[in-house]
This record gives C-alpha cells, sequence and structure tokens, in this order.
C-alpha cells in the first residue's frame, strides 16, 4: 500500500529498551534488570501521588475533566502564568506536535541543534517541513542566529538543557539571542529537565513566567516524565501567550489526559520537597560518574540533568559496551544514531550506579 509521501523520510522513534524485552531476550529476571536509559526518576514519585492515584481507580467509567482544572490551577500558582497561557499534553511531546502542526507545513524550515530530542525532527518531518540544523556537539547561539539569518524557520527549537548531551545554555545568553528573533517565528524553549538546571546552577535556569512575559513567540516546555516521577502517565505541559494557546488548542484531541494522569500530576506539584530530594541525591550520584569517567579515560560531558553522556575515543566502542552491558541486564542508551561514539547514562539509585560501575569497570 502507499502512504503519505512524508512518511519515506522518517525513521520511527526508538526507545529505550524495555525491561520487558531484556528479560524475554537474555533470560534475565525482571527483578534483575537496571534501565538507565530514559532519564526517569529513579526514586519514582511522591508515595503522596500513588495515595491519590489509588483512591480516584475506582472512578474509570466517566470521561476525565477536559478543562483540566485543577491541573491547570495548580501549573498556573506554581509558575504565576495565566490558565489561557496553558496547554497540556500526553506527555511534551505532544506538545511539540501542536507547536509544529500548528506552525510549520510543507517547505517550512525548522531549526535545531546538530544533536539533540529526535521528536522534533519526526514531527517535523511529518508536514513535509525542512530541518535545518546546527554543526557544533553543544548548542552554538551565535551559530543559531547565522542560520536563522539564512534561512528565515518556521520554528526554532532550543533544548536546554539539551537531551542526549546534558549541557545548558546561560539564561542571559538565550535571553539576548530570544531578543533579536522575530516574533513571527516561533521559539520553543524544551525545559524537560529544566528543575535539575535550576538546582544546579541558577544563571542557567530560565522560568516559563520570564519567558512568556517578555517574548510574545516563546513556547516553554516542562514535563513530568522526568524530575517528577511521572513518566508512566504521560503528562507534559507548554506555555506561551494566549493566542499560541488558542492555536494549539485547535490541534488538541478531546480529553488527551485520562483522570488518573490529572489528578497524578496535580498532586505531584504539591510535594516540591520529594522533587529536590531526588534532585539532591542525582547530583551526588552524578559525582561518581564523573569519577569513574576521569579513572577510565572516558569524557563525562558536564550535565545540569539527571543522566550525564559518556563519550568514548576512537580506539574503544560505545556501541559495544552498551550491547555487553544490555546482555547482562544494564540498560544504557547507545547514541550512536546520532552520530557519538558515546552512552547516555540515566543516574540511578545508589545501588543501581554501583552496579553499572561493577559491570562497566570489567569492559573498559
Ligand atoms: C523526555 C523529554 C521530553 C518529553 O517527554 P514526555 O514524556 O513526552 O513529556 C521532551 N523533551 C526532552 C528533551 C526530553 O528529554
Amino acid at each position: 500500500m502507499k502512504f503519505n509521501a512524508v512518511l519515506d523520510d522518517i525513521v520511527s522513534y526508538e526507545a529505550g529498551k524495555p525491561i520487558e524485552l531484556v528479560v524475554r531476550d537474555f533470560g534475565i529476571e525482571s527483578k534483575d534488570v537496571v534501565k538507565l536509559a530514559s532519564n526517569e526518576n529513579p526514586y519514582g514519585c511522591s508515595p503522596k501521588v500513588q495515595e491519590a492515584v489509588s483512591k480516584i481507580v475506582a472512578n474509570m467509567a466517566l470521561y476525565p475533566d477536559d478543562s483540566m482544572m485543577n491541573l491547570k490551577a495548580a501549573l498556573s500558582k506554581k509558575f504565576d502564568v495565566a490558565e489561557n497561557e496553558l496547554v497540556i499534553g500526553a506527555g511534551s511531546d505532544q506538545v511539540i506536535e501542536f507547536a509544529i502542526h500548528a506552525k510549520a507545513s510543507k517547505g517550512s524550515k525548522i531549526l535545531m541543534n546538530s544533536i539533540t530530542f529526535a521528536m522534533y525532527e519526526i514531527y517535523a518531518k511529518q508536514v513535509g517541513a525542512e530541518i535545518v540544523r546546527t554543526s557544533s556537539r553543544e548548542h552554538d547561539l551565535e551559530e543559531f542566529y547565522e542560520l536563522y539569518l539564512e534561512h528565515r524557520p518556521e520554528i526554532i527549537f532550543i533544548c536546554t538543557p539539551n537531551n542526549p548531551t546534558g549541557d545548558a545554555i546561560d539564561a542571559e545568553a538565550l535571553k539576548s539571542f530570544l531578543d533579536k528573533i522575530d516574533s513571527e517565528t516561533l521559539v520553543v524553549v524544551d525545559g524537560a529537565y529544566m528543575e535539575y538546571t535550576a538546582f544546579k546552577d541558577a544563571s542557567k535556569s530560565v522560568t516559563p513566567k520570564e519567558l512568556v512575559s517578555n517574548y510574545d513567540n516563546v513556547l516553554y516546555l516542562g514535563t513530568f516524565s522526568k524530575a517528577y516521577g511521572l513518566g508512566g502517565m504521560r503528562v507534559g505541559y507548554g506555555i506561551a501567550r494566549p493566542d499560541i494557546i488558542k492555536a494549539f488548542y485547535k490541534l488538541r484531541p478531546p480529553f488527551n489526559i485520562t483522570t488518573l494522569t490529572l489528578e497524578a500530576a496535580t498532586v505531584a506539584l504539591d510535594d516540591e520537597a520529594f522533587v529536590q530530594e531526588c534532585i539532591a541525591k542525582n547530583f551526588d550520584e552524578m559525582g561518581r560518574y564523573n569519577d569513574f569517567a576521569a579513572t577510565h579515560g572516558l569524557e563525562a560531558i558536564e550535565s545540569f540533568t539527571n543522566f550525564v553522556t559518556l563519550v568514548f575515543d576512537e580506539d574503544r566502542s560505545a556501541s559495544s559496551l552498551a550491547q555487553s552491558l544490555l546482555e547482562q541486564g544494564m540498560i544504557v542508551r547507545d547514541l550512536k544514531g546520532y552520530g557519538l561514539n558515546a552512552i547516555r547514562v540515566t543516574i540511578g539509585t545508589p545501588a543501581q550506579n554501583s552496579r553499572f560501575f561493577e559491570l562497566a569497570e570489567v569492559l573498559l
């Protein structure tokens, strides 16, 4: 059968290998499999979320509250933005989809970093848009600006901190960049890991409030999948001026967020102490990865997130290390597909990290 020609050019997104497949393919018991591949919070979510969700599991017959009243009120309070400046997606992924479908079409240009979150490209190609990429591994805003002048893209994606490299942009530099971009170009600032950055280095942290009140063309993205420990619930959000949000609402499927998810996210926002504790542990543990990298001659890119990217020199293959680890039940992300001889490892619990060092040590 023939399909829409735009699909010919799309390679479907490859998620980190799920625990279930490692159990099946390598005969390892699921309790012995460690997944450090998708940047989930290894401590899970707040116990208050589990309690709240278990109380409402009996109410699954009715459609969810499509106004998302409680979650919107909680986000609006947390970020000091108006409710009409908010859209909730089934993961911030869905908000990326709204942004691209709202703004781009066949032949539009979309500017992004050389190495960045894979979904920008996939959604862009769905509408037949052209991708323009910078050349440097980390975000170089000067190069972004040059390419902006040359190509006049419809959308610019800035992922800070960036996945899969972990580096973050200086907040002042980002604002100076945004000052130079015309108001017809949508700039998406993807802050999927911003909670980690805000903890580690305030000079690299931006808030949706400062972006939205100063720029009428910026969309900020946040998610509950990482620091909030709700990857399994699929919920994220976009914050922008009301006219942008209004356009996205024309693309949003009804009831895109489930009742359980709405409850989980609302309660999660209320337990900030839990999230901050997890983030503190994250950076304590990250120190062990930096030491490990130094001992074994690997480059650990300085990370403002909950993962660390370990870059290998030419004579050692990161892919074969990833494969050997996988066969022993340790799932990490091979970055070969991004053109890097590197692996990305999510910072786990102390025990999970010790297991990683123990297995990786004998392979290096
Ligand atoms: C994980 C991630 C997202 C979105 O995750 P959702 O689970 O769809 O909310 C978006 N951007 C980046 C850079 C990510 O790493």
